[in-house]
């Protein structure tokens, strides 16, 4: 039997024969996202802030609201210390450069890890090389977890920064936040966590997980693409200078000078993503009625259930730590099947996985491999997904073994 959650995602209704193992990527969208969606541009659809009339009232309303969901989703208190972004990645390059440029001087360091996605590792490397400070990266355990004894050896007081993700899209593992976070508070450091694959995936708790900044993406947790956000402390938020300048962020404008909006409108310049917001909303209601704690279970079921399975495949390779240490994610390699190889023949049976870097070249090169295959898992998924992968990977591994003449 499929999973009846299926039915809540138009995409998968309407394909039943469809196993999308790309969730990592980007996770499918319920039907209540869209219905939220269009109710909003049907009924409540102009431009807030601004007007003084009823319906710009309402879109006002309705952002607002929106944005304070979303934070009781996510643990905030403050809502007004949630900044809507375009996602993770903007969220990132938003501290690194609105903080960084403020704070960061020759002779600092920057500590990230190597599991890093390029979205928390090349921002802090460029403004490093920008500011003359020193660029650390610290290492891992042979089964892909960040090695703390390492990280607690590298800090010092010149570490002015350790930014690490919550969970990693690579190989799927769950940092220890709070034990993270108090490394680098030891030496007063600032504690950027990249949520990405955090929020989506596990109860996140953002006042007690005891971090300066947390960024997250919408469309990887059952929202539109095109939203996110970045959580951080109001006092950390109300020193640092904007990230842009325009519309709706500024208190006066004088031609000698200008003072800038109370949070959080001093960081979103421009026209916001209302829409996105309302959908992003709806997305975390629906998690809710889940309920973390049954997503990640039943997450992290199936990637037991699929790493166990595929231990029984020839030549292939997992990469993590064992599955009660990540989220849904099981990323491997097959003998020398390149990952794109197998990613074409799966597709060919209806199984959607991801190949290749993965966004994450530093962890690549310490893996020994330019590239994995990935199948990740979300609330919509089941064991015939698994048993889909399985068959298809058993296909795979028939067919390179075969010589190259008869294939
Ligand atoms: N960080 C991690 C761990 C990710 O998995 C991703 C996306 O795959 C990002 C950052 C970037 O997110 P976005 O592309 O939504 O900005």
């Amino acid at each position: 039997m499929r999973n009846p959650r299926r039915a809540d995602f138009p995409l998968l209704a309407a394909n039943p024969e469809l196993h999308y193992l790309d969730s990592a990527a980007t996770s499918q969208k319920p039907r209540v996202v869209l219905d939220a969606m269009r109710d909003y541009y049907e009924r409540d659809n102009a431009n807030p802030h601004r007007g003084a009339y009823d319906l710009s009232v309402r879109a006002t309303e309705r952002y607002h609201d929106a944005r304070a969901t979303i934070a009781r989703f996510l643990g905030v208190a403050d809502p007004d210390c949630l900044l809507f972004t375009r996602g993770t990645t903007e969220s990132l390059n938003l501290v690194a450069t609105a903080w960084g440029y403020a704070n960061i001087n020759a002779g600092d360091e920057i500590i990230v890890t190597a599991l890093e996605h390029h979205a928390n590792f090349v921002p802090w490397q460029q403004l490093a090389f920008a500011r003359g400070a020193r660029f650390v990266v610290c290492p891992l355990t042979s089964d892909e977890r960040v090695d703390l004894d390492a990280l607690r050896a590298l800090v010092s007081s010149r570490t002015k920064v350790v930014a690490f993700s919550h969970v990693s899209n690579a190989v799927g593992t769950v940092n220890p936040v709070q034990e993270m976070a108090a490394i680098a508070r030891a030496v007063g450091a600032l504690v950027v966590c990249d949520g990405a694959q955090g929020a989506p995936h596990l109860r996140v708790g953002f006042d007690a997980l005891d971090v300066d900044f947390y960024a997250f993406s919408g469309h990887k947790m059952c929202g539109p693409m095109g939203i996110g956000g970045l959580i951080g402390r109001r006092d950390i938020l109300e020193a640092m200078p904007p990230y842009q300048f325009g519309g709706d962020m500024i208190e006066f404008v004088r031609d000698d000078h200008s003072t800038w909006n109370v949070l959080p409108h001093k960081f979103e310049a421009g026209t916001p993503n209302v829409a996105d917001a309302v959908g992003l909303a709806a997305a975390c209601t629906y998690l809710d009625g889940i309920g973390m704690d049954d997503v990640l279970a039943h997450e992290r079921a199936l990637t037991a259930l699929a790493t166990e399975r595929l231990s029984h495949i020839e030549g292939i390779r997992v990469y993590g730590p064992p599955p009660a240490g990540r989220s849904g994610v099981v990323s491997f390699t097959m003998s020398d099947i390149h990952p794109h190889d197998l990613a074409t023949i799966l597709d060919q049976n209806g199984v959607c996985i991801r190949a290749g870097h993965h966004c994450a070249q530093p962890l690549m090169r310490r893996l020994g491999v330019s590239a994995t295959a990935r199948a990740s898992f979300y609330v919509y998924s089941d064991e015939r997904d698994v048993d889909a992968l399985v068959l298809a990977l058993d296909k795979a591994r028939v067919l390179f073994a075969e010589p190259a003449t008869s294939r």
